[in-house]
């Protein structure tokens, strides 16, 4: 039996990049996978459909707490189960501090933390009825070690991290594990605009010398939310080739 078979999986930013890996993974576990996302989920659901597997899009901007809120209970009354959620929706909006608008502040702690929050309460109220359920947040090795440039997004991330802990606090009784997992530098829509020299020097500061690929963060995820992990909350896994040590 696979790790995730009958179980229903939320992805959040479950459109493309490390989201859409994640839910290849699930789906090929066995997992009804469900990607929110406010882009277009089509090609992901064909994708993992055609590959024999379980799965559909659902429009979700993760700022709208009541769109948020009905799409997750709908969800929930659909398939009659929440099992793994992941908080993957994140964007950046990079700029050294002096120089940084405050829309661009507000945007990236909107989506990346006040956004996890609006998903996980619906969430975890079902998750808490049914004794079961594992919430994975994905966060960012600059939440642990600070980043020049980022320090809105580095704040939002140190943020999750605390709200991973504390809620894995709360849920903990209830048979609800929380945790999360801080990628370093992966290949993805953000990391393709790097030029062959910064490429070079970011190299010299990770221990593997090479990008993470979506897949090594989605092991990480999988693991977390599956059968192997029922001991482990509050944790933050590292998926940074060494980059934070
Ligand atoms: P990506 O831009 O390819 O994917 C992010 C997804 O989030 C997109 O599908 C986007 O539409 C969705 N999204 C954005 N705003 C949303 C909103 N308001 N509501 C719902 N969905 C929304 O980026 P990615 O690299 O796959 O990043 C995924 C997660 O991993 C993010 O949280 C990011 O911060 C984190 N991360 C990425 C890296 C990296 O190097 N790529 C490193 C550390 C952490």
């Amino acid at each position: 039996m696979a790790d995730f078979d009958g179980q229903v999986a939320v992805i959040t930013g479950g459109a493309r990049g490390i989201g859409a890996e994640i839910a290849r993974k699930m789906a090929a576990g066995g997992a009804h996978v469900v990607c929110a996302d406010v882009l277009d989920t089509t090609e992901i659901v064909a994708e993992i459909k055609a590959a024999g597997g379980f799965a559909e899009g659902r429009p979700m901007d993760v700022t709208d707490a009541t769109a948020a809120a009905d799409a997750i209970r709908a969800i929930h009354s659909d398939h009659g189960r929440l099992d793994i959620l992941v908080n993957n929706a994140g964007i950046t909006r990079d700029q050294l501090l002096v120089r940084m608008k405050p829309e661009d502040w507000d945007l990236v702690l909107r989506i990346n933390l006040d956004g996890a929050f609006k998903v996980t309460q619906p969430t975890a109220k079902i998750m808490m009825r049914q004794k079961s359920g594992r919430i994975v947040n994905i966060a960012s090795v600059v939440g642990l070690m600070g980043n020049a440039g980022q320090t809105n997004y580095s704040a939002s991330k140190a943020g999750l991290i605390g709200f991973t802990k504390s809620l894995a606090r709360e849920l903990g009784p209830r048979n609800v594990t929380v945790n999360a997992v801080a990628p370093g530098y992966i290949q993805t829509a953000m990391t393709d605009a790097l030029t062959d020299d910064q490429r070079a020097a970011l190299m010299k500061t990770v221990a593997i010398p090479r990008l993470g690929t979506p897949g090594d963060v989605a092991d990480a995820v999988t693991f977390l939310a599956g059968p192997k992990a029922s001991y482990i909350t509050g944790v933050v896994i590292n998926v940074s080739g060494g980059l934070y040590i």
